[in-house]
């Protein structure tokens, strides 16, 4: 089917630009003035694409074990609270770097700023992003209820006085949220090609209807992409249709949210039902192994979301949740959960298929065209791994070995549009040891300012833990 995508042949790559122009046999390319770049004793593959990633998390890495997902959004307005303009852009690099460094050359972002999305907080991310020299979809992530409105019984399940305490804390409401979407897209400068704006209002439940049409019109008016957090935790799949009288998919589809713009992260609980609205609609769902099994959220079932002919990307999720960025650990988890649901051994999914996802997959659900492949006319997003790195030796078969062995230390040069980003396992736009200075500074501050919001969410677990687990 795609028997150049992932076949292992020695040719010479020739790129003018951004562009893969031609691949020819070695050595037949005699012209003067090109530069040219030995890779012998390397392999060439796409860059991977992250299907889902949050840089608001990266200076909330290993924060949290034994968390699930409704415990760690009560931790969500500490752990991610109180940052300056200048934290923002500090977290959107780390997570570009560490992307960068292990051969991802783009990634759908869902950027969270509270109490709403600006130009200055998304403008930080975009440039993180084009310091680093990855392609990139950001969603300002937004909704116009809080996690404690949008659950009915939620709040009541909180004794006071920390009930009213909890509903203090109010989302903005949708026509300031749209608003300021308007004015970042009207201030948006960035090449479309190279790092596009999306939406990403969070999770269905947690927007009201009228919202959600407006950010599908406004998607829509602007050909925008739309990213949602969809069933992601067997909760939100039981709350869905207690508040819908459907499911969460139904009820989007209902509201004409499905097309070939929209992704779904994580339709982790999606029926045969949901897939195939998803699948006829055209869209694309991120799996996300990594996050999915750190929070408990369960295993989502790739095999019957391609079946249904959903378009499957792979991502990570923001560090706070799976606390690294390695796209290749997200392929690898994606062929090993695949063999322990219900599945025959010939309907797991193969490496091939997951190298699939992780790279042309993930560039239709960020909405970009010709990346993904090593082809000529496509862009030249490519990663060199070192076949000199033990998980290679002996070659047997690129592919698997990629999928089943490389784990990032492979990756010796990465570039993004004909241009070096990674060199020698450096990561050329970003200088991290003065990165990691001012992370660790801004710590230091953070943790201070946040102590207070933390002890009370920390009340509130056992709570939430409770309500959360005995909703049947
Ligand atoms: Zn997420």
């Amino acid at each position: 089917m795609r028997p150049k995508t992932f076949a292992a042949e020695a040719l010479d790559v020739i790129v003018e630009g951004d562009t893969i122009k031609d691949l020819v046999a070695p050595g037949t390319v005699k012209g003067e003035g090109m530069e040219r770049i030995d890779a012998n004793g390397r392999a060439l593959m796409p860059g991977l694409v992250n299907g889902h990633n949050h840089a608001t998390a990266n200076l909330a890495k290993g924060l949290f074990d034994r968390y699930n997902l409704e415990l760690y959004l009560t931790a969500v307005p500490w752990s991610t609270g109180r940052r300056t303009l200048e934290d923002k852009a500090l977290s959107a690099t780390i997570g570009a770097a560490e992307m960068a460094r292990k051969g991802c050359t783009a990634a759908y972002d869902m950027f969270a700023e509270f109490p709403l999305p600006t130009v200055e907080g998304m403008a930080a991310v975009a440039d993180a992003y084009a310091k680093a020299g990855l392609r990139a979809a950001i969603a300002p992530q937004i909704t116009d209820k809080s996690f404690w409105e949008a659950i009915p019984g939620l709040a009541g399940a909180i004794p006071e006085p920390l009930r009213s305490d909890v509903l203090k804390a109010k989302s903005a409401p949708a026509s300031d949220s749209i608003a300021a979407c308007k004015k970042i897209l009207a201030a948006w400068r960035r090449s479309p090609d190279q790092i596009k704006l999306a939406l990403g209002p969070s999770i269905p439940h947690h927007c009201s209807d009228e919202f959600l049409r407006e950010c599908r019109d406004l998607a829509r008016e602007h050909g925008l992409g739309m990213q949602m957090h969809v069933a992601e935790s067997k909760f939100q799949s039981i709350v869905g249709p207690k508040i819908y009288g459907e499911s969460l998919v139904a009820h989007l589809d209902r509201e004409k949210i499905l097309g070939p713009n929209f992704c779904v992260a994580h339709g982790v609980w999606l029926s045969d039902d949901d897939r195939k609205r998803l699948g006829d609609a055209g869209a694309s769902v991120s799996h996300n192994p990594g996050s999915n099994l750190k929070l408990g959220s369960g295993m989502a079932d790739m095999r019957r979301m391609l079946a249904a002919g959903i378009n499957v990307a792979v991502g990570t999720d923001g560090t706070a949740c799976s606390d690294n960025l390695n796209a290749f650990e997200a392929m690898r988890l994606a062929c090993y959960l695949s063999r322990v649901k219900d599945h025959p051994v010939e309907q797991w999914i193969s490496a091939r298929e997951a190298l699939y996802a992780a790279t042309e997959g993930g560039a239709k659900a960020l909405g970009f065209d010709r990346i993904g492949r090593i082809e000529k006319n496509w862009k030249a997003d490519l990663v060199f791994l070192d076949l000199s790195a033990l998980h290679y030796v002996p070659l047997n078969d690129l592919a698997q070995q990629i999928v089943f062995g490389e784990d990032g230390t492979g990756v010796e040069h990465v570039m993004a549009g004909g241009r070096f980003i990674v060199r020698d396992r450096r990561v050329l736009g970003v200088d991290v040891a003065k990165l990691r200075r001012e992370a660790e500074e801004a710590m230091v501050r953070l943790r201070a300012a946040n102590a207070e919001a933390k002890a009370f969410a920390e009340k509130l677990l056992p709570y939430v833990g409770r309500f959360c687990t005995g909703l049947h």
